[in-house]
Order: C-alpha cells, then sequence, then structure tokens
C-alpha cells in the first residue's frame, strides 16, 4: 500500500499480521456438502475448522483454542489436550478464510458456528472480540443471530453472557440429565452440577429472554434410554429451549459407541411427546472426520 507513508507501513508489518492462519491442507466429504480445512498459525500449531453447505445455508464451524482442557472422553478434541488460546485476529481469519473462498462463487457464510476446537468460554474475551469484529457493520456485518456459541456449560461465562448486548445464540452440551452420568462424559460436572447450570441457563432465557439449545450426544448405553428421555424432559420442563440430539460420531481412541437409529427417533419422540421441541443433528462430514467432536488436527 504505498499511499501509506514509509514509517507507517514499517510500524504496520511490525505490529501486525495479514492472514493469520495459513490452509495448509483440506479435505472434502464424498457428498462435497462439507469441507475441512487444517490451518498452521504463526507459532506452528495447528487448528481445524469446517465449511458445510446445507441448501442455501453457508455455516462455518470455527475453532476457539489449540486443543481443549474439558477432556470430556467421546471426543477427539478432548483427547489431545489443551495447548493454548487462539487470539482474536486467529478466530476472525478462520471466517475470512471461507468468506474468500466462497467469494469464487459468489457465495457468502451465512452463519457462524463456534463448536469447532476447544471451549469457547474458556476463552471468554477473544471469542467475545472476534464476535464484535464480526458483528460489526463496519467489519464482518455478520448478524448476531447468525452465530452460535457452544459450551460444556462453564457457569460464570453463561452469566456473563446474559449481559452482552449481542444476541449470539447459546448452545449447551448437556449430555445427561443426571450428576451420575454427567460426571463421567463431562468431567466439568463435577465443578458446575446440573443444578448450578440449569439455575444459570434458567436466569439466561429470563434475562434475554432468548431460546437455548441443549446439545445432547446420544451415546449407547450410557445416555439414551427412555428413562434418560424423561429425566431430561423433567429438568427442562418450562424452559425456553429446543434440544438438538447428536448421533455420537466415531472419535480417536473412544470407548463409545452411537446410539442405534431406533433409539435415536424414540428419545426424540420421547421428548416431543413431553412438549420439549427436539431435533436431530444430521450427522455432516463424518466420512472426513469432519464431524462433531471428530476435530483434532492432524495432516
Ligand atoms: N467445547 C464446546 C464445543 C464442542 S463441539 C462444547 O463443549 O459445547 C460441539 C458439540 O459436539 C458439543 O456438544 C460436543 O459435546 C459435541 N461432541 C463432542 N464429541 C462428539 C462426538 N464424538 N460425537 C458427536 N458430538 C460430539
Amino acid at each position: 500500500m504505498t499511499n501509506l507513508s514509509k514509517s507507517m507501513r514499517s510500524k504496520l508489518a511490525h505490529e501486525s499480521k495479514i492472514a493469520i492462519v495459513n490452509p495448509i491442507a483440506e479435505i472434502k466429504s464424498s457428498d462435497e456438502h462439507t469441507i475441512k480445512t487444517l490451518f498452521a498459525l504463526p507459532d506452528g500449531k495447528q487448528i481445524e475448522a469446517v465449511l458445510m453447505k446445507y441448501d442455501k445455508r453457508r455455516t462455518i464451524c470455527i475453532s476457539t483454542q489449540v486443543g481443549c482442557a474439558m477432556a470430556c472422553p467421546f471426543c477427539a478434541t478432548g483427547h489431545t489436550g489443551f495447548e493454548r488460546n487462539l487470539s482474536v485476529g486467529e478466530i476472525v481469519d478462520q471466517v475470512l478464510y471461507y468468506s474468500r473462498l466462497l467469494a469464487k462463487h459468489n457465495e457468502v457464510v451465512t452463519n457462524v458456528v463456534f463448536m469447532g476446537m476447544g471451549e469457547p468460554f474458556a476463552n471468554y474475551v477473544n471469542t467475545w472480540q472476534a464476535i464484535r469484529h464480526l458483528n460489526d457493520s463496519q467489519g464482518f456485518d455478520l448478524g448476531a443471530r447468525k452465530m452460535t456459541i457452544s459450551t460444556v456449560g462453564l457457569v460464570p461465562a453463561i452469566r456473563r453472557m446474559s449481559h452482552e448486548p449481542e444476541q449470539v445464540g447459546l448452545a449447551v452440551s448437556i449430555h445427561a440429565p443426571i450428576d451420575a452420568i454427567r460426571d463421567t462424559i463431562v468431567p466439568v460436572n463435577k465443578r458446575y452440577p446440573l443444578n448450578i447450570l440449569m439455575n444459570a441457563c434458567r436466569d439466561y432465557i429470563e434475562m434475554t429472554n432468548r431460546r437455548v439449545t441443549f446439545e445432547y450426544v446420544l451415546m449407547d448405553g450410557v445416555n439414551d434410554n427412555d428413562e434418560h428421555a424423561d429425566q431430561l424432559a423433567q429438568l427442562l420442563k418450562g424452559l425456553l429451549c429446543h434440544v438438538n440430539l447428536i448421533p455420537l460420531n466415531p472419535a480417536s481412541a473412544s470407548l463409545f459407541r452411537r446410539a442405534s437409529a431406533e433409539r435415536v427417533y424414540a428419545f426424540r419422540d420421547r421428548l416431543q411427546q413431553a412438549n420439549i421441541p427436539t431435533t436431530i443433528r444430521l450427522p455432516r462430514g463424518v466420512d472426513i472426520q469432519a464431524g462433531c467432536g471428530q476435530l483434532r488436527a492432524q495432516n
């Protein structure tokens, strides 16, 4: 940019970077609807992000950390351990990368989900700053409602988010209706057990009047029987919410198995009969390890 002074250019070169996530490998699912990208970061660490094409939607699933400290035993990222938080730029740049990729076909990013590697609420400040830039009308200009954060259930951050002005969607990884089960599959439950988590969600809904999504990964013989469905319906009764059932995707060295399709439908029907709006998340990109819980940055 020769229209800037030399001193300004050298200051910028010294203080800032352009395109800080560098795509080093990319794979497409066999149906071509899902693309997974491996990015190298300036310090050589690696992350993954995913682009999903559903009808007119172009949803990207981005990472907020290198690795993850939450250690959920059914998740591949949880097995890798935590390395570091992503910077604001590293988060935003994943979106810009896909935006440029889509622009070649006259398409745009329509939705951003913070559901890639890491726990977004364990990197709250950078994640929220990234959201501001993405939402800013002089920035990426994506509506806050087009963005969703998924959390393992970090209660102080849920409370903090309820005070934010941006109407970003909240998804909570509930995965079990009672502490005895949740303790074993979501270790952070020992710190924020279900009653404390549900109080925070109730307060969040009251303050924001926004519907919360509860994610529930169905695992064979662990959390998928009728009694679990009834307990979940009881737990969520009267709340402005929606349940998104996720049939477990295979993750590295995981001992857990996906619930049968029959169980998944029965679980949904039972929740719906109890007046809990419930949908099943379609598996996407599982053949390229780009499904939920399969990201682990391997070349
Ligand atoms: N740390 C955030 C984002 C995780 S990824 C969180 O915990 O919510 C988004 C969703 O995928 C979460 O609900 C997560 O529990 C789920 N997930 C993790 N491993 C999975 C697997 N093997 N199969 C299906 N879903 C999985």
